[in-house]
């Protein structure tokens, strides 16, 4: 079993992450990619995020795009999100055996020498490194990375709430997840 871990904030999750996710699972024969949404870490902007409950249920509807997907649950009422912990619960709980990915935009790999327990991370995962326009990353001494450079998608979903508040339709949501934001008056 190749079982890859994506996670994110998701708020909300767009075409962009899905492609990537594909593209990783067809380059690395994955067989299952988890979609993990996040708690959403202080720092973040604040204005017209949404709540845990509205980007799980963005990333339920996202996960039906590809048999490989589904949304988990893993980080759900956890004020901070530690990957480490998440990982070592994927291999105490779910599956003991799996070769493990960790799917990361090149954007939040290069931080990864700030995170609780870094070195732990770095030994326990496979890294597939999604490329970003703009962004550049160090491999640090040790990790196993892969680089995923065959897209490069100028998406975020920073922008995308931007033209939400904005009374835009942005063509980078997957239409499930356009309804439900649409229906639940969100980002606005
Ligand atoms: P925000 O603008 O709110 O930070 P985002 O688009 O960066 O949103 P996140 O939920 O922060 O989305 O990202 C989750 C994961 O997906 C991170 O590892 C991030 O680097 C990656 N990611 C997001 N957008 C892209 C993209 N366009 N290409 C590759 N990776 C991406
Ligand atoms: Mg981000």
């Amino acid at each position: 079993m190749r079982l890859a871990l994506f996670g994110g904030t998701f708020d909300p999750i767009h075409t962009a992450h899905l492609a990537v996710a594909r593209e990783a699972a067809d380059h690395f024969q994955l067989d299952r990619v988890l979609l993990i949404p996040n708690a959403i870490p202080p720092h973040k902007e604040r204005r017209a995020t949404a709540g845990y409950r509205h980007r799980l249920a963005m990333v339920e509807l996202a996960a039906q795009t590809d048999p490989r997907f589904a949304a988990s649950r893993l980080e759900e009422g956890q004020t901070k999100s530690y990957s480490i912990l998440t990982i070592e619960r994927v291999r105490g709980e779910i599956d003991p055996k799996a070769e493990l990915f960790f799917l990361i935009g090149a954007d939040a790999f290069s931080e990864i020498e700030t995170w609780f327990r870094w070195p732990d991370v770095l030994e326990r995962v496979e890294f597939i490194v999604l490329s970003r326009p703009g962004y550049t990353f160090d491999i640090p001494k040790g990790a196993r990375v892969h680089r995923l450079e065959t897209l490069s998608l100028d998406v975020s979903s920073t922008v995308i709430r931007r033209r939400l508040a904005a009374g835009e339709t942005p063509p980078e949501l997957p239409p499930a997840v356009l309804e439900y934001i649409r229906a639940n008056a969100l980002y606005i």
